[in-house]
């Protein structure tokens, strides 16, 4: 990012923007006074609109982008556009990624390369396209992807996302040793348990392992994120965040506050992790 007096308005991308971390860090981002594109599959298509509506809303450009981030083609594809509807791309949050649950003795391997390909292909893949355009534009910029406390260390039954995640983390650095001379900072957010449809999504793959929802069935009064406390051995006390909580954090990794951090996962947790 430049630091130079700034003439334009500074684009960003959120992928997985139709709803949860996406979605709260897409209106953020667009409240700091950013123009957004948001990303996510095609067949979330109403609920993307609907978001970059609220982005319209609150005074800024937004564009609606269908894109499977598992695959290249998509993503070029994302990122020619942003360029073209918006005039440039200063900001990629690769933030769509997927919950799989099951042990490693049951280790379902479609399964577990899904998840890769979302989450380790799919972070690459903007990571990649993103710094490329950055790094034609001259002006720095700022590449953000999503691991999770998950990549941390490993917990039991949830081994493929933990695995994911610790990629993510990996790839981050490596990625911000490259792009330290063009001026792009690149880092991670690692949340905690944070109340959204993916928490519902990974405590309903870890049943068949644990069948600990079967004792403990989901319902309104606990939420997602209590299940998922109870799976992972969260230690009692810690809480459940909110979107706006990771937005938060992404919001000061987008500012020029941040240009002295790279390389670096953030865990927004409430403490469960100390780096
Ligand atoms: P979410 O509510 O499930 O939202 C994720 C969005 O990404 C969904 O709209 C989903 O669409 C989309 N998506 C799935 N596969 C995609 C693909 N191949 N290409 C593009 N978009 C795709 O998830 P979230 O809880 O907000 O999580 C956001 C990120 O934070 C994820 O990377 C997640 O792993 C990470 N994280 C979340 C938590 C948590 O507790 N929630 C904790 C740690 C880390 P569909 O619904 O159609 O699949």
């Amino acid at each position: 990012m430049s630091t130079a007096t700034q003439e334009y308005t500074r684009v960003a991308v959120v992928t997985g923007a139709s709803r949860g971390i996406g979605k709260g860090i897409a209106l953020r981002l667009a409240a700091d006074g950013l123009d957004v594109v948001v990303a996510d599959l095609a067949d979330q298509k109403d609920s993307l609109s609907a978001v970059a509506e609220e982005i319209r809303g609150l005074g800024r450009k937004a564009l609606t982008v269908s894109c499977d981030v598992s695959k290249e083609d998509e993503v070029q594809a994302m990122v020619d556009a942003t360029v073209s509807e918006l005039g440039r791309l200063d900001v990629m949050v690769a933030n769509a990624g997927i919950g799989v649950g099951g042990s490693v003795m049951d280790a379902d391997i479609e399964a577990w390369e899904k998840c890769w390909a979302v989450n380790i292909k799919g972070v690459l893949f903007c990571y990649k396209h993103a710094a490329r355009q950055m790094v034609k534009q001259g002006d720095g910029g700022r590449i953000i992807g999503a691991s999770s406390i998950c990549g941390q260390k490993g917990y039991a039954g949830i081994g493929a996302y933990c695995i994911s995640k610790a990629a993510v983390r990996s790839l981050t650095q490596t990625t911000a040793l490259e792009l330290r001379e063009h001026n792009i900072t690149v880092n991670a957010y690692a949340p905690g348990v944070i109340d959204t449809a993916i928490s519902a999504s990974t405590v309903s793959g870890l049943t068949s392992f644990y069948k600990f929802l079967v004792a403990n069935p989901l319902d309104e009064e606990h939420g997602a994120g209590y299940h998922i406390k109870q799976l992972l051995k969260i230690p009692e006390g810690v809480r459940t965040g909110q979107p706006s909580d990771v937005a938060n954090v992404v919001s000061f990794l987008v500012s020029s506050k941040s240009h002295f951090v790279t390389g670096q996962t953030l865990c927004v947790d409430d403490g469960v992790h100390f780096t």
